[in-house]
């Protein structure tokens, strides 16, 4: 569809699905307050199934020539049918194929995955030291985690970490989180908290920004700029050692300038953009036109500067 573009230049080419509104995990900056202790049960509608979930990506894909899928949550582990959905998107002939995961059953599922055409996972870890990381997730066992990553990379998965750093909760765990990352050659990104969800409007409390994170970092290492890829969400770093770190600085460095990315929820809505709260429901669909329609009035929900906030959850949109 070559008229799908906004006046910037923007068009959709990277499609997150998320599959799943549940989570095994209860993250501070997704569900959880931070004086919870305990995942709670979290409410669940119920999802489209796998085969009209692939009908609608093979949809999108047909329109929009997509090319890359990442698949979100809630946790995307827990779907049913993840591999059958990870090798129907491959059948249509889309090789990027990623997920994001907390990583708690990657262990049983890395290589299934692998096998099912899936090229690259970014497994969410938040903190190293286990008190940290319940403090975070409400959740324990790193090890299983970190067991997850190691038969990832074994399988032949490309691996990268992402860890959000909360002011007050976790920031002694950067070097922690960079030790391992550089020891096992991982690329690891840090990511600024986003007012989503719980947190809309009264994220700043826990704002560490992408200067007090490259501030710690610079206390020991030496560290210089790497370009920016189009559409990247992460900026990136390389020290004087060889090693690559990231940060995603959706508050101090905004990113919508060049943002190609459309999101499918597991009703079967459609989101232009993560600052956007009405979903436009293309479930029902299977006439072209009005399907070109859907994919305009998701084009203008971008923001032209930035990220505003969300009263939606990550839960369901996958963030
Ligand atoms: S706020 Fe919207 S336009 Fe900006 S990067 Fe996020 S999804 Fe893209």
């Amino acid at each position: 569809m070559r008229d799908l573009q906004d006046q910037y230049g923007r068009s959709f080419k990277t499609l997150r699905v998320s599959l799943i509104n549940t989570c095994n995990l209860g993250c501070v900056y997704c569900t959880m307050a931070d004086t919870d202790t305990k995942v709670s049960n979290h409410h669940q509608k119920t999802n489209i199934s796998a085969s009209e979930l692939l009908r609608i990506i093979g949809y999108l894909h047909q329109e929009l020539n997509l090319e890359t899928i990442r698949l979100t949550g809630g946790e995307p582990l827990l779907y049913h049918d993840l591999i059958p959905v990870v090798a129907g998107i491959k059948a249509m002939g889309i090789d990027e194929i990623k997920l994001t995961t907390n990583g708690f059953l990657l262990e049983r599922m890395a290589f299934k995955l692998h096998k099912a055409g899936m090229k690259s996972i970014n497994v969410s870890l938040d903190a190293i030291n286990e008190d940290v990381f319940f403090k975070m997730s409400k959740r324990s066992d790193v090890g299983r985690i970190l067991k997850g990553i190691k038969t990832s990379i074994d399988c032949g998965l490309d691996v990268k970490l992402n860890a959000v750093i909360m002011k007050g909760m976790n920031e002694d765990q950067i070097f922690p989180l960079l030790d391992y990352a550089f020891e096992n050659n991982i690329q690891i990104r840090f990511l600024e908290v986003m007012a989503m969800g719980h947190l809309y409007k009264q994220s700043e409390k826990y704002l560490f920004t992408q200067h007090d994170i490259l501030n710690a970092i610079a206390s020991r290492y030496n560290f210089e700029r790497l370009d920016r890829k189009a559409s990247a969400t992460s900026n990136y770093w390389k020290t004087k050692e060889g090693h690559v770190f990231g940060v995603i600085a959706n508050e101090s460095e905004p990113f919508c300038g060049d943002c190609n990315r459309l999101r499918l929820d597991s009703q079967g809505n459609i989101f232009g953009c993560l600052s956007d709260n009405h979903p436009i429901n293309i479930r029902v669909i299977d006439d072209t036109l009005e399907l070109r329609q859907k994919l305009k009035l998701a084009l203008a929900q971008k923001q032209t500067v930035r990220f505003v906030g969300s009263e939606l959850s990550m839960l369901e949109i996958g963030g």
